[in-house]
């Protein structure tokens, strides 16, 4: 008889805290002060006079199995061998003394990852899934950033900017992202074209009818089929009833444009709710450099 499978333990994320380099264990809750002694260094002094040093590296946020490796080799070989992430693809490495930070830093130079992204500085972009793993995006998320980055991670590593600087970009107009000071999204600008054939075999109407948020969408029938139809007076390109149903297209290379907001309440978390301000649409979604998009983000 076949073995009984595993089952999954259902105990959520694990605890942090055993992952931490001992200093931050020791020190948890108890900092004193912190300063930035060269930018992508960060120095933490706590309570009880223990030190510690982060070294803060920029990276793609896919990355492969030999990048990771890499990366942990760099942590064991030049640093304490404790390492994490940030939600915008920066990797930090933590080291107790001071004498460990320049040799860190030139492993990390000499392997291709900037040092940098502490204090005013242009942070890595975070991005959200695009080709790779989602199923609606209007172009890919991570091209526009490696083609943005390409263009300005200098600013990475400089701290010259007036203040930190987030950026996003989002491969469609509805679901994830868009959380930073200049989030670059995707924007349709015409209402989805119907494939009537595959509407009746592949779509949930009712599911698809219930998504549109300004009642733009009706059942149909053509051709003796069951179908859907779109008031295109009504509709404003979101993009939602396509994820449910496929036949409603929306991307296409010339109508969807990429639009560039700013501000809003993700770009401060000191400051009070805002909205974010539209500040470039309707330009072209032009791979692989997106030069448009690139001129605008550097005006910006
Ligand atoms: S932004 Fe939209 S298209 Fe891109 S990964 Fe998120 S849900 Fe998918
Ligand atoms: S694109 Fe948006 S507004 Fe237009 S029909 Fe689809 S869900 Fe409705």
């Amino acid at each position: 008889m076949a073995e009984a499978p595993r089952m999954p333990i259902e105990s959520g994320c694990p605890d942090p805290i055993q992952y931490m380099h001992p200093t931050m264990r020791r020190n948890y809750g108890q900092w004193a002060y912190h300063d930035r002694p060269r930018p992508g260094v960060l120095h933490h002094t706590s309570k009880h006079n223990e030190e510690i040093w982060t070294v803060r590296a920029g990276t793609q946020r896919q990355m492969d199995v030999y990048t990771i490796k890499k990366l942990c080799d760099i942590s064991d070989e030049f640093g304490d061998g404790f390492m994490r992430f940030t939600i915008r693809s920066n990797i930090e490495f933590m080291v107790d003394a001071e004498s460990k930070v320049e040799p860190l830093i030139k492993a990390l130079q000499d392997a291709g990852f900037p040092v940098g992204g502490t204090g005013p500085t242009v942070s890595m972009i975070s991005h959200t899934q695009g080709w790779l793993h989602c199923d609606i995006p209007g172009t890919d998320a991570s091209g526009v950033v490696k083609a943005l980055m390409d263009d300005i991670y200098e600013e990475f590593q400089k701290s010259e900017m007036p203040n930190r600087v987030h950026m996003t970009t989002s491969c469609c107009q509805i679901n994830c992202g868009g959380h930073g000071d200049i989030a670059i999204n995707i924007q349709h600008t015409k209402p989805p074209k119907i494939n009537h054939d595959l509407v009746a075999n592949v779509c949930e109407r009712p599911t698809v009818v219930a998504r549109c948020p300004v009642a733009a969408i009706r059942p149909a029938m053509v051709n003796g089929k069951p179908t859907l139809e779109v008031d295109e007076k009504k509709c404003i390109c979101c993009g939602a009833c396509f994820p449910p149903c496929p036949p409603m297209q929306i991307n296409d290379p010339v109508h969807s444009k990429i639009a560039i907001w700013i501000g809003g309440k993700h770009s401060n978390a000191r400051s009070k709710p805002s909205f974010q301000k539209l500040v470039a649409a309707g330009l072209p979604n032009n791979p692989p450099r997106w030069p448009e998009v690139g001129a605008v983000v550097k005006k910006i």
